[in-house]
């Protein structure tokens, strides 16, 4: 027997998990484990999709629909456990096996997608769909299907599926192009300073860092550079103008200086082979592409949001520079405000109207207080409960299982949280499943959930504080933690976050705006050393500051909004100047004059590396909708179970199982419109 059969056969990642709930059984999993347990549920995957396409039966949507959201379980499995190891847990050799595995599970999805057989099958399906009785969640579970596979050119003929083709690779050259090209421009540029009159202002922190860099490079000094976390301080604290300036222009006219390392071009191909691709499926622009798979349908309800935005913040935004112009004047500032002075005096300001500091409100946020607050809130609202579980094996000594029960004990999901910090742990926070959640006949398997924090850990003199931005971003993936844990769907596919995209942060953001209420807060947020609640002041000053700059904040979003709705608009090859084009696109949103020799489109990666071509909007629109959701529990009561029953119902449960505007009309009652969050914001 070979020694790979060996690792085979003993493999427990391909065995059946004997622990409670068959969640993973991190302890007797290896590394070398993976390797052959993708390789050989690939194979298994393979194979339940060829008894797909092979069967001599009738296509229906059972043995193919259906068949098809259920095929590859146990790749999925093994997928859920190795991707959140990495992301969670990593190291230099499940690195090396990602590289491995990618290319394999790229293959293992087109070759569905590209499947013409299969394709057939689903195809005849879909065309009868009238005449098959099908349920709401079977009907969109087809829609999805379908759709999935003729937007990657199942559809086309073998001449256009060859164009398809060649178009795809080339925007993903331009793309990693693209981003590359700014990634080299940003670590060209360094400003070294050995003047140390040049430092006022900068924090210890900003300087130690700086220093640290100077020194890494062998030379005297400081060292700032256009990477966030030394632009941003500098920009924020440095009272040299003039470095400011160089700053600003050295950050803002990324991959536009005409060189090799500029973008232009490959904006403009971009920009024409995304129309191509569209043009090629039968749409009209790349926009119509993207919004047919989004709550905002088309480009007509996109700009209807950013004008209704715009139109109630560009005022708030110009009456905030003037505030913020009439406050550098007091402190004496004579010239005329430019976006290189803008942080700078604002921040000046915020200082002056708030003094709000992290330091002051940690001590009302320890982290098991935390906890019990917002678990609590979940049970307040759902009657749902969690129950820690050591018998759960874990990943790392410091995750936490639980168990969560429903209101009448029945249970619901695996919980992992995961709070601090550690070498191998990606930076940020999220909500992942390491198993999903469907239905088999009447059977109802659950979700195993988890949800990873970068939380201030406990000192030897001092619990684990929070800050309360900590405290949001707790509320923020616990409230993806419970689109989860509630989802009751029949298919994987379509059930917990499986939703469009810009709807799955509503059940996230919703749960931040309890971190402001005093009612919530009062629960849970005492002093850990004098047991006092969270003065009242004190809210109402976390609630201002949150406002501040609201307008301009929100403008500034906007801008970047129309941006790219113009450039995925265009139904024609565009070959003006990119730098013009831009101007013309956000125009009216613009509270400063323009700058000669700086560009956004050629830097920006959401719109041309990364996934937000004709979605960039979807930040606002999130905002709109949390804030449009959370506007019915305060008319009716921050805890008020029966808006909590209708959430969860209709919300919660339902995933992707129908469009997320019907699901969010049976909530509200109405479509969202941006009221709730002009008031949230201060400006209505
Ligand atoms: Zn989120």
């Amino acid at each position: 027997m070979s020694q790979e059969n060996n690792t085979i056969q003993n493999n427990p990642l391909l065995e059946t998990f004997n622990t409670p709930h068959e969640t993973a059984p991190f302890g007797k999993i290896k590394d070398e484990h993976f390797l052959p347990a993708f390789q050989s549920s690939i194979k298994k995957g393979e194979a339940e999709i060829k008894a797909i396409f092979e069967t001599e039966e009738l296509p229906s949507f059972e043995n193919t629909v259906a068949a098809l959201d259920s095929a590859g379980r146990l790749l999925s499995r093994t997928a859920g456990v190795f991707f959140n190891l990495l992301n969670a847990e990593t190291s230099d050799e499940l690195q090396k096996i990602a590289e491995e595995v990618s290319p394999l599970l790229t293959k293992f999805q087109n070759d569905i997608t590209l499947n013409p057989e299969l394709f057939e099958r689903i195809k005849s399906v879909y065309e009868q769909k009238e005449n098959l009785n099908l349920t709401v969640e079977e009907e969109t579970l087809l829609e999805n299907t379908y759709q999935n596979f003729v937007r990657s050119g199942a559809n086309l003929s073998e001449e256009q599926k060859e164009k398809f083709r060649k178009i795809s690779t080339e925007l993903s050259v331009l793309s990693l192009k693209f981003h590359q090209n700014v990634l080299k421009e940003t670590n060209k540029y360094e400003l070294h300073i050995t003047d140390d009159t040049k430092l006022t202002g900068l924090p210890e922190s900003a300087l130690e860092a700086a220093a640290e860099k100077a020194k890494e490079k062998e030379k005297e000094g400081w060292i700032f550079d256009i990477t966030a976390p030394s632009y941003l301080p500098f920009m924020k604290y440095a009272d040299n103008r003039g470095l400011r300036k160089e700053m600003f222009l050295a950050y803002m006219s990324k991959s536009f200086k005409g060189d090799e390392l500029d973008n232009q071009e490959n904006v403009k191909k971009m920009v024409h082979l995304r129309l191509e691709m569209a043009q090629l499926l039968g749409y009209k622009n790349y926009a119509d592409y993207v919004l047919e798979r989004r709550m905002a349908t088309n480009a007509e309800g996109v700009y209807k949001l950013l004008e209704d935005l715009y139109t109630a913040s560009f005022k708030v935004a110009k009456n905030e520079k003037q505030e913020v112009e009439e406050y550098a004047r007091v402190i004496g500032f004579e010239e005329e405000i430019m976006p290189w002075d803008w942080t700078y005096y604002s921040e000046k300001l915020k200082v002056k109207k708030f003094d709000l500091d992290d330091e002051k409100l940690k001590p009302y946020f320890e982290l098991n207080r935390v906890i019990d607050g917002v678990f609590g809130l979940a049970t307040e609202l759902y009657g749902i409960t969690f129950k820690p579980n050591n018998e759960i094996p874990v990943y790392h000594d410091e995750v936490i299982p639980y168990e969560v029960y429903d209101a009448n004990g029945e249970f619901l999901s695996v919980l992992y949280a995961d709070f601090h910090p550690r070498k191998g742990k990606q930076g940020g926070a999220w909500m992942n499943d390491f198993k999903g959640q469907w239905k088999e006949g009447e059977q109802d398997s659950r979700p195993h959930i988890v949800i990873v924090m970068n939380f201030t850990r406990p000192t030897e003199t001092k619990p684990a504080l929070l800050t309360f931005r900590e405290v949001e971003t707790f509320l923020h993936e616990f409230g993806h933690a419970l689109h989860g844990i509630l989802t009751k769907c029949t298919y994987s596919g379509l059930s917990g976050t499986n939703v469009f995209r810009d709807f799955v942060e509503l059940p996230s953001q919703i749960m931040e705006n309890w971190a402001v209420e005093k009612d919530f807060l009062d629960r849970f947020a005492v002093h850990y050393k004098t047991g006092d609640k969270i003065p009242e002041k004190l809210v109402e000053k976390i609630k201002a500051s949150q406002n501040f700059l609201a307008g301009y904040l929100s403008v500034r979003q906007l801008s970047f909004g129309y941006l790219d709705m113009a450039w995925h608009t265009q139904v024609e090859p565009f070959d003006g100047n990119v730098k013009d084009f831009e101007e013309e696109a956000w125009k009216k949103t613009q509270i400063f004059p323009s700058i000669e020799g700086t560009c956004m489109s050629t830097q920006f990666g959401h719109l041309f590396a990364g996934g937000y071509a004709a979605g960039y909007y979807g930040y606002k629109w999130a905002e709109v909708l949390d804030a449009d959701a959370f506007s019915v529990f305060k008319e009716n009561g921050l805890f008020n179970k029966e808006v909590a029953a209708s959430f969860r119902k209709n919300i919660l449960e339902k995933g992707g199982t129908e469009h997320p505007m019907t699901l969010y009309k049976k909530f509200r009652g109405k479509e969202p419109t941006v009221n709730a969050l002009l008031e949230r914001s201060g400006m209505k």
